[in-house]
């Protein structure tokens, strides 16, 4: 069942989702070569307590981490890890999610480790592009596929591959909530989309071919060719009319940006 949230609850989604854009800057701002990844894990987890939410991924079907870290050909689910340390070069996706006063808000983004190479700086930049594009198409009365559409479209015409396997997602006073938001698809097909829907639009977007496998943790998620992969999510929810408001992007204006801002 597709969850409507009314004004009140949104704006509950809003408090959530504005705290949870200050966790992911301050973690993204902490990342530099020589950091290890549970560093990040513990600042992420520090943050969200010091506010007064709760980790949301932390224990979640056994996960072990607040954070999700992702290097390179690690799409999603990067366990962080002592042993993991940063190094120059890496694409890195962080993914982070929290519950405040019973409302849950779930948000990634991709950032560099020092200098990385033009053509990792433009898988970010491209995937960034795709979920903004995606989000311009969440608006009532569309469908679902819009959205994955234009998504997709945004991805493979700059010749990088969509993950077919994992998908954005409703979410609410549960995590994941019906329906599956998926980044590829056909325009005006699938579900209608209303106003008052909240969903996590999450592009994920691979340098090489789109086809994943499992790593030996039960947790990563890797590009089977090995090559990078970057991750970018926003919780948004649907307005009776216009563009949707970016919940995890307090402030966001439409107008300002094509490319959605520099996450730092
Ligand atoms: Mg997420
Ligand atoms: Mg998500």
């Amino acid at each position: 069942m597709i969850t409507i949230k009314n004004a009140e609850q949104i704006a509950l989604m809003r408090k959530a989702g504005a705290l949870l854009y200050e966790t992911l800057r301050t973690v993204a701002k902490a990342v530099r070569p020589g950091v290890t990844t549970l560093e990040l894990d513990r600042l992420a987890e520090a943050f969200i307590r010091d506010h007064g939410a709760v980790p949301s991924f932390l224990g979640y079907e056994g996960f072990p981490g607040s954070l999700c870290t992702s290097a390179d050909n690690c799409v999603i689910h990067g366990i962080p890890s002592d042993r993991q340390v940063l190094r120059e070069g890496t694409v890195l996706s962080l993914d982070c999610g929290l519950i405040l006063e019973g409302w849950q808000s779930d948000s990634a983004l991709t950032v560099p480790v020092g200098e990385i190479s033009s053509e990792a700086k433009r898988l970010i930049g491209i995937t960034e592009r795709s979920f903004f594009a995606g989000a311009k198409a969440a608006v009532n009365g569309n469908r679902l596929g819009d959205i994955g559409n234009a998504v997709q479209r945004v991805a493979e015409s700059a010749g990088f591959g969509v993950v077919r396997d994992y998908t954005g997602h409703g979410i609410g006073r549960d995590m994941h909530e019906e329906p599956s938001v998926y980044n590829f698809g056909r325009p005006g097909r699938g579900q209608r989309i209303q106003a008052g829907m909240t969903l996590a639009i999450e592009p994920m977007i691979t340098a090489g071919d789109w086809h994943t496998d499992e790593g030996d943790d039960g947790w990563a998620v890797l590009t089977r060719d090995g090559k990078p992969a970057a991750h970018y999510e926003h919780t948004v929810v649907v307005r009776d009319s216009g563009l949707p408001e970016i919940l995890t992007l307090p402030g966001y204006q439409w107008e300002e940006e094509t490319n959605g801002p520099d996450p730092l």
